[in-house]
C-alpha cells in the first residue's frame, strides 16, 4: 500500500495524482490526500470523485496503472 495525492493545481486543465514516493509530489499546500490504495488505478478512481479531469503522474502511476502498489524507485539524484 501507498498513499496517493491529487495535485491541486491542474496542468492543460488536468489534475495529477501521485504516490508518497515521487520525486514530482508537490507541496503540501498543493496537494489532496486520498488515501491508502495497492496501485494507482483505485487512486485515480478516487481522485475522479474530487476532480472530472485526472491522470496518473507519468512518474510514478501510469507506467504501474496495473500493478499491485507504488514502485517508484526511481529517484532524481
Ligand atoms: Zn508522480
Amino acid at each position: 500500500m501507498a498513499s496517493y495525492y491529487l495535485e491541486e493545481e491542474p496542468k492543460n486543465g488536468v489534475h495529477i495524482v501521485h504516490c508518497d514516493s515521487c520525486s514530482k509530489l508537490p507541496d503540501f499546500y498543493y496537494r489532496i490526500y486520498l488515501g491508502e490504495y495497492g496501485g494507482s488505478a483505485s487512486a485515480i478512481k478516487k481522485a475522479q470523485t474530487h476532480r472530472p479531469q485526472v491522470m496518473g503522474c507519468i512518474e510514478c502511476c501510469e507506467i504501474n496503472i496495473e500493478s499491485k502498489s507504488c514502485t517508484h524507485i526511481r529517484h532524481a539524484s
